[in-house]
């Protein structure tokens, strides 16, 4: 049984990154041999902060934080977030410190972080964070906003952190307008407007949603979860007890997985007019439009799977590259085939064994799906889990090559159930090693690629280092039917032209382009090195500098202009390289239709017994 009070162990966990003051007080005694003292002074300083939102003025928030007890000379920071690094540190206004009403210099030493001599270590910070417009059409779920019923506030995105003091529990404070409400994952307090959080680090990862907005409870296995809708004065009407019903039967089946959770409670934070999704320790924020809740409930409850089973593979077990706040941006990290692909398998199952609707009605189906969108791009065969998970968040990492660590990640963990199914006789499965990692790590004690390597092995009693070897650590294409007929099974893969909606063959379109946030300047991204665009000569990162003779402006420009060319059609690009030289290139591409994999998954003819036993075990979707 874990220990549920999940805050706590955040807390206990790192404290050795508490501010420890040890002093040696008799060095020369320690020399003559004599008995040696040594005092040890463990800091831990107060930390509090109060975020003021005022309904006059919505363009931003005030936030203070009110330190105590650290040392005369600290440094604050905003945090940088290892999957979405939004650089909140942009927007933070009027950022001032002061002492018993003496204004104390603060100093900036990068982007994120400050610095305050404080004699005494007890100081005030006060700073405004004014939300910059909104860059996209529609609102990301895991920004702060603030609108006449309600907002986002919190996090990340709002709270500095004393840097070296993480550890440290804190509380926070809300002003808001009159009549409205809190929900966050935090802790609550005697007082209503007052939350708390056993560490810092929980409390900048613990999204607060304010404002009116409607809210339903449930209880699995005496663990209370909270379902928040924060809607837009627009919103249509949807059948709320489906949803809510729904989400819990996702949680009973999470539990049936891992057991009592780390987490002591959960919160749903979902939200009208916003698009994605972040996952959180003891909560997760979702945009939900109400028109998708009342007609297409199956993605809602598809997204709160993939982010919910996140709580434990990617929150509670994490990459060590993920392990602890930091004000720079994390190392990519090779292990998010299994943080994030891995996770999309077990949302899937979640799904099913709850029965709740589903997109692929089978697993046979959906597998099928997924291998040939694996056998459809070339990168799988030639970039290792371990690459393609480095290069997630980058662009330019994997030149011309384009593949999904979720993708990737997703089939290598199907093939090592069936491997674990089959070792086992069908006693043990991938939920084995699921539950094992949650048992072992912690958020302060990241795995290895070599850990989850090792987590299989145990569970499977098998050999598994070639796999690892091969397809994590190495790069080649899945031979699936090696792994299918452990259950009796093969993969029939078919070639034919791609075709449309309208069954007539689909044009090649497989290029976008986008920028950076440091650089507007549109690059040319392929998604297929074999497409078209990649055979004339054109790579990624190659700046756009005009189609047809005419300039592009935005990437929604270049895909209006994409979305309108017909198969024979010729596109004129110039483009330009990076280097010296920055030398154009009119390259000219001949639009023609593509192949297309399709997957069959059959028996095969002499399955045995036991293969078909383990088939059968496997397609109910059950450990
Ligand atoms: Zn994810």
């Amino acid at each position: 049984m874990q220990d549920a009070e999940n805050n706590r162990q955040v807390s206990r966990r790192t404290s050795s990154n508490l501010v420890i003051a040890c002093v040696v007080a008799s060095l020369f005694v320690i020399a003559l041999g004599s008995q040696s003292s040594l005092f040890c002074k463990t800091s831990h300083p107060n930390i509090s902060y109060r975020i003021q939102v005022d309904a006059t003025d919505l363009s931003g928030f005030d936030v203070e934080m009110q330190i105590r007890g650290a040392s005369n000379s600290v440094r604050i920071a905003m945090a940088s977030h290892s999957e979405y690094d939004d650089r909140y540190w942009r927007y933070v206004e009027n950022l001032t410190a002061e002492s018993r009403g003496v204004t104390l210099q603060v100093t900036r030493e990068e982007n994120a972080v400050w610095r305050v001599v404080a004699p005494g270590g007890e100081l005030n910070v006060k700073y405004r964070i004014k939300l910059p417009p909104q860059s996209t059409p529609t609102r990301a779920a895991w920004r702060p906003f603030l609108s006449k019923t309600g907002g986002l506030i919190g996090d990340v995105h709002s709270l500095m952190y004393l840097v070296d003091a993480t550890s440290t529990p804190a509380r926070i404070t809300l002003d808001l307008p009159s009549g409205w409400a809190i929900a966050s994952g935090l802790e609550h307090t005697k007082d209503p407007q007052t939350l708390a959080a056993s560490s810092v680090e929980l409390l900048l990862d613990s999204p607060i949603v304010v404002g009116h907005f409607r809210q339903w409870d449930f209880t699995v296995n005496g663990v209370k979860h909270q379902v928040v809708y924060l809607p837009e004065p627009d919103a249509v009407a949807f059948d709320t007890a489906s949803f809510v019903a729904g989400v819990q039967k996702l949680v009973t089946e999470a539990f049936n997985i891992f057991g009592k959770p780390h987490y002591r409670n959960y919160m749903f934070l979902y939200q009208d007019g916003a698009y994605g999704a972040l996952e959180h320790l003891n909560s997760v924020t979702i945009g939900a439009r109400s028109q998708n809740l009342a007609q297409e409930l199956a993605g809602v409850l598809d997204t709160t799977a993939h982010e919910y089973f996140h709580t434990w593979n990617l929150m509670h077990v994490r990459p060590v590259e993920r392990v602890g706040l930091r004000y720079r941006s994390a190392d990519p990290t090779g292990e998010l085939w299994w943080s994030e692909g891995v996770t999309i398998y077990f949302s899937d199952l979640l799904l099913r064994r709850a029965k709740l609707p589903i997109f692929n009605s089978t697993r046979v189906t959906y597998l099928e799906h997924n291998i040939a969108a694996y056998l459809g791009s070339p990168s799988y065969s030639t970039l290792s889990a371990e690459r393609v998970s480095r290069g997630a968040h980058d662009p330019f990492a994997l030149g011309d090559d384009y593949a999904s660590t979720h993708l990737q990640g997703n089939v290598l963990g199907t093939m090592l159930d069936l491997i674990i199914r089959e070792a086992t006789g069908g006693q043990r499965s991938l939920d084995d090693v699921m539950r094992r990692l949650s048992d072992r790590f912690t958020p302060q004690r990241g795995i290895t690629g070599r850990d989850i390597e090792t987590a299989v092995h145990e569970v499977c009693g098998c050999d598994v280092r070639s796999f690892f070897d091969t397809y994590v650590r190495g790069a080649r294409s899945i031979d699936f039917d090696q792994y299918l007929r452990m259950i009796g099974m093969h993969a029939q893969v078919s070639w034919s032209p791609a075709l449309g909606s309208n069954g007539k063959p689909e044009p090649d379109l497989r290029i976008f382009v986008f920028s950076t946030p440091e650089d507007s300047t549109l690059r040319v991204r392929l998604i297929n090195r074999a497409s078209v665009w990649g055979r004339a000569g054109l790579h990624t990162g190659d700046r756009l500098v005009s189609v047809d003779g005419q300039p592009v402006a935005t990437t929604t420009d270049f895909r209006s202009w994409l979305g309108k060319l017909r198969i024979g059609e010729s596109a004129r690009l110039v483009i330009a390289r990076d280097g010296p030289t920055g030398a154009r290139s009119d390259v000219t591409v001949v639009v023609t239709g593509y192949d297309r994999p399709t997957v069959t998954i059959g028996e095969v003819a002499d399955a045995t017994v036991e293969q078909r036993r383990l088939r059968a075990q496997w397609l109910s979707a059950l450990p």
